[in-house]
């Protein structure tokens, strides 16, 4: 195991740190400040590989000019429950905070919103978009494709992206019940990382050039991650790709893979986002009847559920550990 050198900064230097650099690299004002909320509320969470791990990334691809950086995302809800919003080829953050409201508005007066998410580039974790609404007492789904990273069951060529997806259920005196997850079975993200700290990953995450079963990151990396749970979570993948892609009109992975610059950033896509309004829905006593369900689940001995680690992470105001050599890497592109 490799000995890794971190530095403290507080929330206040991460997100300062991540405005200079993107305001340095070609983001507006909007642009700058919906990323680096991005950033930092990765870092606040725990969210390591999509907070300061991905600034490298999303700087390469205002370089190569392949992301716009002063991009103005459009709405357009002339069906009330249908909120299309265009990122017009920027990052996909400051096209969801501006197009959560629309939905959250949408799905209180008709029950139901779905946002179809054109023309971005998704770099993020989907946690932020989904716990909004379950914030705003909505059930809240989420689901984005990626470049083929990931075999389909069976096979060991790259189709399906790391395709993630995140669900959030709302709980007015608690924190909301949240996961996301990458559909393969671990995170390209996570891989990474562990290529980067020379750590082994589980039996299972991926497959050498070899298309042999490997536990070495770096060899999954030049061969093909897998689905998680075999047949079955390649067959929500491939839902994911039709919910993301098929339901938008943008891209599906092997689209994003034939058509990306590999510029080191984010392919082009689109996300699926969709909200639903249990007290429009099931009438009153939803709440009541749900709690009941999450007091009967906790009170199982070993059930620990999604979303608390991150709702752990976030009390702690303190100082986040940083990856030194990351830091370095950042530094260098302000
Ligand atoms: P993890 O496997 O770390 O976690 C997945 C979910 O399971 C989380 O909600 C987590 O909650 C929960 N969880 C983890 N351990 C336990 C446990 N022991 N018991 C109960 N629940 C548990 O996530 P992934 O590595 O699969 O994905 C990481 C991130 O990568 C996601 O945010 C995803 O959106 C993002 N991603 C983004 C892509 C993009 O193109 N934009 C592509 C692929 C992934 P908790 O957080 O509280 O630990």
């Amino acid at each position: 195991m490799s000995n890794i050198e971190t530095e403290d900064l507080s929330l206040d230097e991460i997100s300062k740190l991540a405005k200079t650099v993107f305001s340095n690299n070609g983001c507006d004002e909007n642009n700058t400040n919906a990323l680096a909320r991005t950033v930092t509320t990765a870092e606040r969470d725990g969210s390591l590989s999509h907070g300061l791990f991905r600034v490298p990334g999303y700087v390469a691809s205002l370089k190569s000019g392949k992301v716009k950086g002063d991009a103005q995302p459009k709405i357009d809800n002339k069906l009330a429950s249908i909120v299309t919003v265009d990122g017009d080829f920027g990052y996909a953050p400051l096209a969801i905070e501006k197009g959560l409201p629309v939905a959250v508005e949408a799905a209180k007066n008709t029950g139901v919103a779905v946002i179809r998410l054109i023309n971005t580039f998704h770099f993020a974790a989907l946690w932020p978009e989904t716990e909004f609404l379950a914030e705003n007492g909505l059930m809240g789904l989420a689901c984005t494709v990626y470049k083929p990273a990931v075999a389909p069951a069976g096979a060991s060529t790259p189709f399906f992206g790391t395709n993630p997806v995140s669900f959030a259920w709302p709980r007015p005196d608690n924190d909301p019940f949240v996961f996301d997850m990458a559909t393969s079975t671990l995170a390209m993200g996570d891989v990474q990382i562990a290529a980067r700290d020379g750590h082994e990953v589980p039996h299972g995450t991926g497959l050498g050039p070899d298309g042999k079963p490997s536990d070495d990151p770096a060899e999954i990396l030049k061969g093909v991650l897998l689905p998680f749970g075999g047949y079955k979570g390649s067959a929500i993948a491939l839902m994911i790709e039709l919910l993301s892609a098929g339901m938008t009109g943008d891209n599906f992975s092997f689209e994003a893979g034939e058509t990306d610059n590999n510029d080191g950033g984010p392919a082009k896509g689109g996300e699926f986002i969709l909200a639903i309004n249990p007290q429009l829905v099931v009438g009153d006593n939803w709440s009541e009847h749900c709690e009941e369900f999450f007091r009967r689940i906790k009170a199982i001995e070993g059930v620990r559920l999604p979303g608390e680690r991150r709702h752990k992470n976030r009390r702690d105001k303190g100082p986040r550990k940083v990856n030194k050599e990351l830091l370095e890497r950042i530094r260098k592109l302000i």
